[in-house]
C-alpha cells in the first residue's frame, strides 16, 4: 500500500519537530518543580511564565488571564462549571452544535440550546430573544469541528453588550459573559480576545501540531471562576497540581508557529479544499457538502453521500490507506448520529451517510485526487 493519506487533521495533528525540540529540555535536565525555590527551579518557573506571556500576546491578553489546562475539554469545563457554580440561579445558553465538552457541563446547570440555521450559523435573532435576565453565560464555538463554519462572534458580542447595558439601566445584577471554544481555530484565525469580543476562550495544542492534553483557558480579568481541581493553588488558584511545563512550552511554541504561518496555510488549504469540492461535484454529483456558510474554516469539509453507509465507506477508505472521520473523533465511540448534522436539519439517514474530511500542513493535491478517485469507486453504484 502507498503511504497513507491522512484527512483527519480536525481530530489530531502530528507534533511539529520544532515544538518537540522546545519541549525536550523540560523532560530532562530542566525537570524541576516550578514552585520550588532553589535557583535551578526558578529558571523552570521563568520558562513557564514566558510560555504564558507568549500565549497571552497571541490572545491580546494579560499573562494573569491565561490558565493552563490539560486540553480544551478541561478548559471548556472550567469555563462553564467554574463560572456557573457562582450563579446557582443563573442560566447558560449554548449553541446546538457545540462540542460535547461544552454541552455536557452546560447540562449540569439551567441551560438552553440555541438553534442554528441550515448552514450551521447561530440564529442571532433567536439568540437575542433567548437571553433573559438570568442568563450569565453564552457559549458559542468559533469554528465548528464537524462543519468548519465560523460563527459571527463579533456580532454575538455586540448583541450581548447591548443587553448588558439594558440590564445596567434596569439595575439587574447578573453579568452576561461570552465564552468561545476556539479549539479548531488556532491554525486559521486571529485569536485576539478583544477583537473577538469574548470574556473566556478555550484553546488546545493537540490541533496545532502541539502536544495533546495541552491547553489554556483565557479568563478576562474580573470574571470570577470557582476552581474544579483543588489543592496547592497553582494557576492562580484555578487549577491545582504541579504544572505540566513541557506541555505549556509546547503549546506556546505551537501557537507561535501556527499564528505566524496561518495566512500562508489558510491560502494553501483553502485552495486544496476548493479543488476537493469541485472534483467532488464533477465526479460524484449526488454528494452534498454541509455547512456552506460564507465564512468557513479552510480545513474542514463535511460531505453527505446519499444512500451510502458512512461507517462502511470510512472502512473502505481506511483499507485503501485513506483516513477520514465519521463525525467528530470525540463522539465516534457513540453510535448516535451526529447532533451537529441533526441541528442543521439532516435526517438520521443523511447523517449516517456523512463523512468529515479535514486537511492540514502535509495534505497535497495528489492526496485529494487519489481520495476523489477512491470515493468515486466506492460509491459507484449509487452515484
Ligand atoms: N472542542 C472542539 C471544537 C474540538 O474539536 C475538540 C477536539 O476534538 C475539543 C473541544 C476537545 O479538545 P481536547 O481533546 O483537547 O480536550
Amino acid at each position: 500500500m502507498d503511504k497513507s493519506i491522512y484527512l483527519d487533521y480536525a481530530a489530531a495533528t502530528p507534533l511539529d519537530s520544532r515544538v518537540l525540540r522546545a519541549m525536550q529540555p523540560y523532560f530532562g535536565k530542566e525537570f524541576y518543580n516550578p514552585s520550588a525555590t532553589y535557583l535551578a527551579a526558578r529558571s523552570v518557573r521563568q520558562a513557564l511564565e514566558k510560555a504564558r506571556a507568549q500565549i497571552a500576546v497571541h490572545l491580546g491578553a494579560r499573562p494573569a488571564e491565561i490558565i493552563f489546562t490539560a486540553g480544551a475539554t478541561e478548559a471548556n469545563n472550567l469555563a462553564i462549571q467554574g463560572l456557573m457554580k457562582n450563579y446557582p440561579d443563573g442560566e447558560v445558553l449554548v449553541s446546538a452544535i457545540e462540542h460535547e465538552s461544552v454541552l455536557a457541563p452546560a447540562k449540569l446547570f439551567k441551560s438552553k440550546l440555541m438553534p442554528v440555521d441550515k448552514r450551521g450559523i447561530v440564529d442571532l435573532e433567536k439568540l437575542e430573544a433567548m437571553v433573559n435576565d438570568q442568563t450569565v453565560l453564552v457559549s458559542v464555538g468559533l469554528i465548528n469541528n464537524e462543519l468548519g463554519v465560523i460563527q459571527p462572534l463579533g456580532e454575538i458580542s455586540q448583541i450581548l453588550n447591548k443587553l448588558s447595558k439594558s440590564r445596567q439601566t434596569r439595575g439587574v445584577k447578573n453579568p452576561l459573559y461570552l465564552h468561545t471554544d476556539a479549539a479548531q481555530a488556532g491554525n486559521w484565525l486571529d485569536l485576539h480576545v478583544s477583537r473577538l469580543g469574548v470574556d473566556l476562550l478555550s484553546l488546545n495544542g493537540g490541533k496545532l501540531y502541539g502536544p495533546k492534553q495541552s491547553g489554556v483557558l483565557y479568563v478576562r480579568a474580573g470574571v470570577k471562576l470557582e476552581p474544579l481541581v483543588l489543592g496547592g493553588g497553582q494557576e492562580f488558584g484555578l487549577r491545582s497540581g504541579t504544572e505540566n511545563v513541557p506541555s505549556a512550552i509546547g503549546l506556546a511554541t505551537a501557537l507561535y508557529i501556527a499564528q505566524k504561518e496561518r495566512r500562508v496555510q489558510s491560502e494553501k488549504i483553502t485552495a486544496l479544499r476548493e479543488d476537493f469540492e469541485s472534483e467532488l461535484s464533477l465526479r460524484l454529483p449526488k454528494a452534498k457538502i454541509n455547512g456552506q456558510a460564507r465564512h468557513r474554516a479552510p480545513h474542514i469539509l463535511s460531505v453527505t453521500f446519499p444512500g451510502v453507509d458512512n461507517e462502511r465507506l470510512m472502512m473502505q477508505l481506511d483499507e485503501a490507506g485513506i483516513q477520514a472521520a465519521v463525525g467528530s473523533a470525540c463522539s465516534a465511540s457513540s453510535d448516535e448520529p451526529s447532533h451537529v448534522l441533526g441541528a442543521i436539519g439532516l435526517s438520521e439517514a443523511a447523517a449516517r451517510s456523512t463523512l468529515r474530511f479535514s486537511f492540514g500542513r502535509f495534505t497535497t493535491s495528489m492526496d485529494i485526487a487519489k481520495t476523489i478517485s477512491r470515493l468515486a469507486q466506492f460509491t459507484d453504484s449509487t452515484n
